[in-house]
């Protein structure tokens, strides 16, 4: 009998086909909110569920007695209780490896505008102020032949830092990271305490995913350890870093700048101290969102959810274990 999966993201219509022989997919259009009653009386009734951008808490669970997996578009899975779903048998999969070097161009994409202020001096000459060339004060940095400090050397940092390393000739610095011999001998990178790293790069780079341990990891402690011509860049998620102390140190110039794909609470609220500062890049979560990876992402989920539904092994799950408790 095909089983109830709710349907929460953009699959194409083949991804659909290739679920359907298994699945009754269940599009209800709307954010997955268990509060809400038509959401309510589909998980009552859900096997599964595929897709991204909503939370999993034991509540949630009690909504949705019947469920058996879930599988993600993101590989972050931040926003997911996993020892709750454990605890319940609920297979989560994410979907790591598909987005890794589109996020990568991402970081970069940020590292450059930051650095090269794209952003603002594209404004600055859409508002017809290039009346002569921009002088001292509109330069920008170098990026070529500094150090990259890479908070978190995972799958993506170590996209970053090769790109970085072989592309830019930079000094790749890093920390919070296994050691990893094999990019210490490809990049000549090298392994350091987060202090030694903050003090010392010109681009700090945040790549570890939000756990407790990383949450507020950079506040204004750190903030204040970087030197005033660093650059934070960060794609990995907004509560890594405290927000509040990051604008206190864009204001105060003890930073110069930031380029962030990622904030505390999204969609940015419009009145955002950050949206103020010149010295910032702001983007809207895009580490992932080209055409072809987010294609690829929903694929991963897709095949993750088949082949679970078909009683084979997933390809990417995060609590293997829950399968046992089915
Ligand atoms: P990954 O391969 O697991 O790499 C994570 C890195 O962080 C590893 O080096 C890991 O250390 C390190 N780390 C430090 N503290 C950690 C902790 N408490 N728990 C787990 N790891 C810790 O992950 P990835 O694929 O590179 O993705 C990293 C994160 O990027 C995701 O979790 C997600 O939040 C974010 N992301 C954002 C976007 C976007 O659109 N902006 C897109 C994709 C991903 P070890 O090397 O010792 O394991």
């Amino acid at each position: 009998m095909k089983k109830n999966i709710i349907v929460a993201g953009q699959l194409s219509e083949a991804q659909r086909q290739e679920l359907e022989p298994h699945a009754h997919l269940i599009d209800l259009g709307k954010p997955l909110n268990a509060d809400d009653a038509e959401v309510k009386a589909a998980l009552a009734d859900a096997h599964g569920i595929i897709g991204s951008g909503f939370t999993i808490d034991d509540a949630f669970l009690d909504a949705a007695p019947k469920l058996k997996a879930v599988t993600l578009f993101s590989v972050g899975y931040d926003t997911m209780d996993v020892d709750a779903l454990s605890k319940r048998g609920v297979l989560l999969c994410n979907a790591p490896d598909v987005l890794t070097e589109t996020t990568a161009d991402l970081a970069f994409t940020l590292i450059m505008s930051s650095a090269r202020r794209v952003v603002e001096l594209a404004e600055w000459v859409k508002a017809g102020k290039w009346q002569k060339s921009p002088g001292p004060e509109l330069y920008g940095s170098d990026i070529h032949g500094k150090t990259l400090g890479m908070v978190g050397l995972g799958r993506i940092g170590a996209a970053v830092a090769r790109r970085g390393a072989l592309g830019f000739g930079m000094k790749v610095r890093y920390a919070l990271s296994s050691p990893k011999p094999d990019l210490e001998r490809e990049l000549g990178a090298t392994r350091c305490e987060l202090d030694e790293l903050l003090a010392e790069s010109d681009f700090v780079c945040l790549t570890v995913p939000l756990t407790r341990k990383t949450e507020k990891l950079i506040g204004a402690e750190q903030l204040a350890q970087m030197k005033d011509s660093a650059l934070l860049v960060n794609i990995s998620r907004g509560k890594v870093v405290d927000e509040a102390a990051l604008i206190e140190a864009l204001k105060a110039g003890t930073i110069r700048g930031a380029g962030l794909d990622v904030f505390e609470q999204e969609p940015l609220p419009a009145d955002s101290p950050l949206l103020a500062l010149p010295n910032v890049v702001a983007l809207p979560h895009i580490g992932s969102a080209t055409s072809e990876t987010r294609l690829a992402m929903a694929q991963r989920a897709v095949d993750n959810l088949t082949r679970f539904l078909q009683g084979q092994p997933p390809i990417s799950p995060v609590n293997a274990e829950a399968l046992n408790q089915q």
